[in-house]
């Protein structure tokens, strides 16, 4: 029982796409029925529908509610996702996989990137990702869940998902109302804050009626009405490095055989992803407007479906950045109302689940002590920041200089932290990574090596094998990846056995 008796009893979830359900159904499950919550969504508004492909911490949230993954996998039409497919980002032509998981096998305490980019220079090694089954299984279109294989990577398997946004909030929305979270179609018109202190005091609904609570939770998506329209944060706009503001979405008809991964092709003003699930494909053309017309992206995204179109292409505009706080006064801003960094490392799902963990570690009392909200924003930015530094990473290391969009890429000035993760790459192979930060060293050192940068030297300890020994070493480790991907059944085949 709180000291003071100050505990909140109402809260107000605005907003029913990704991010609404998501808090909703972790709200739901975690407070007990102790709080009042509903959820407010707008039947006129649509959710932005797009957000299909996922990192593995997503496994974290569904674990932590309780979900059945093979239930989960068939209502929601998913796929599991090894990880993505870069294609002509360092030059036109060019192809890596940033994998999810374990890449080769360190020795002796060295990062085995070291190791193979000594063997590399010496033709000893083949391209990495020969060394990590994600990439090499999705290269195969293979997936299976870890098994129990000693110290076999078939034991480590890492994965996430791609699935059907609507029918993820649907899912949601069945799991949240069963843990009690009422549910209101209604459009909020306008705010009203209390005079004394600024917090937000109702809703005014369309229909006159009006909704108070302690706690406003701002899932409306890029609107921001509650974050922004009535609290005006302000905006942190990231353009000048993340340039991209718009996307061209369209589904197309699913995929055989079933890639286990995801998929970015850079064209020449922007990219475009292609994201397999079980009963259609997503597809979509991210690009800068300053560089391309909406009608040659569409042409673009047309041209280069890997299956024919069931929809008509959608158009979203979008501005890169972050709120300058997440957490204001009484209220949480989650999801899309919090910033956008453009969905090439399928990040922002990601960013509702943290965002909510940290709001249940944060979860305040009726006193809304400004430590907590202090802290929850401070890690809130550092999350966001360093994302941002390993998103601008893709388009900095491009080589390319066939179009005005990708030279301005080449030449942009990056974020100091960047700038320095550079630096120190490129003299010695080393990542520098809090570590606290979401993308791993192996994450970096597949993309900088995937887009052609390469550090003038290795670790020094790397010296102390002969090269016999290295070349043995580095062919051993790639035996062991190509056996395990051997046994590997097909993505179809899995999801099949496990009734997907
Ligand atoms: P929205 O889906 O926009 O929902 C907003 C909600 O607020 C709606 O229910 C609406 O009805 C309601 N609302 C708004 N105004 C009112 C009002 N006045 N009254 C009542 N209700 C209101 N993320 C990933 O993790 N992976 C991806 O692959 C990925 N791809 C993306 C591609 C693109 C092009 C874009 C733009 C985003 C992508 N994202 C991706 C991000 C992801 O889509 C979002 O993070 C996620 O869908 C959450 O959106 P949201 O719920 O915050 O907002």
């Amino acid at each position: 029982m709180n000291k003071n008796n100050q505990a909140i009893k109402n809260i107000v979830i605005l907003g029913g796409g990704t991010a609404g359900w998501m808090t909703a159904a972790a709200l739901g499950r975690f407070l007990n029925n102790s709080y009042q919550i509903t959820l407010v969504e707008s039947d006129n508004i649509g959710s932005v529908g797009v957000g299909e492909a996922t990192i593995p911490q997503i496994q974290v949230f569904n674990k932590t509610l309780g979900i059945d993954e093979a239930d989960f996998v068939a209502k929601t039409k998913a796929t599991f996702k090894l990880g993505i497919e870069f294609v002509n980002w360092g030059q036109q032509g060019d192809s890596y996989i940033h994998g999810f998981g374990h890449l080769g096998q360190d020795l002796n305490a060295v990062p085995f990137h070291h190791f193979w980019w000594k063997a590399r220079q010496l033709n000893l090694a083949k391209p990495l990702g020969e060394y990590a089954l994600n990439c090499k299984a999705s290269w195969q279109n293979k997936f299976m869940r870890s098994i129990d294989a000693g110290n076999s990577p078939l034991s480590d398997i890492v994965y996430a998902y791609q699935f059907d946004a609507g029918l993820y909030a649907n899912y949601l929305k069945e799991f949240a109302c069963k843990h009690g979270i009422k549910h209101k179609i209604a459009e909020v018109e306008s705010t009203l804050l209390k005079p004394e202190n600024g917090h937000i005091q109702t809703l005014t609904l369309k229909n006159g009626e009006q909704i108070s609570a302690d706690l406003f939770i701002d899932c409306s998506g890029m609107r921001a009405l509650l974050i922004d329209k009535a609290l005006k944060v302000g905006f942190e706009n990231w353009q000048a490095w993340l340039p991209c503001d718009s996307a061209l979405a369209v589904a197309s008809e699913k995929l055989t055989p079933l890639p286990p991964y995801t998929r970015a092709t850079a064209h020449s003003a922007g990219w475009q992803w292609r994201i397999p699930l079980q009963h259609r494909t997503g597809n979509g053309h991210v690009f800068s407007s300053e560089f391309m017309q909406a009608e040659q992206a569409e042409k673009i995204l047309m041209q280069n479906l890997d299956s024919p179109a069931i929809s008509q292409a959608k158009l979203i505009n979008f501005t890169t950045g972050k709120r300058k706080s997440f957490w204001h006064k009484n209220c949480v801003a989650i999801g899309l109302s919090s910033g956008f960094m453009e969905p090439l490392e399928s990040t922002s799902i990601h960013l509702i689940q943290s965002a909510i963990a940290r709001l249940l570690a944060f979860f305040p009392d009726k006193s809304f002590n400004q430590a907590n909200i202090n802290e929850f924003n401070k890690q809130t930015h550092f999350e966001y920041d360093t994302i941002r530094d390993f998103i601008i990473l893709h388009y900095k290391a491009t080589q390319r200089t066939d179009s005005e969009f990708w030279r301005y890429c080449k030449n942009m000035p990056v974020p100091d932290s960047l700038a320095e993760k550079f630096e120190l790459f490129n003299a010695n192979g080393h990542v520098s990574r809090n570590k606290n930060e979401l993308f791993s060293e192996n994450s970096w050192v597949e993309v900088l090596f995937g887009q052609n940068i390469t550090p003038d030297s290795y670790h020094p300890l790397v010296d102390m094998m002969s090269e016999t020994e290295l070349a043995k070493n580095i062919n051993s480790i790639e035996q062991v990846v190509k056996q395990c991907v051997d046994y590997m059944p097909s993505q179809q085949e899995y999801l099949q056995h496990i009734g997907g």
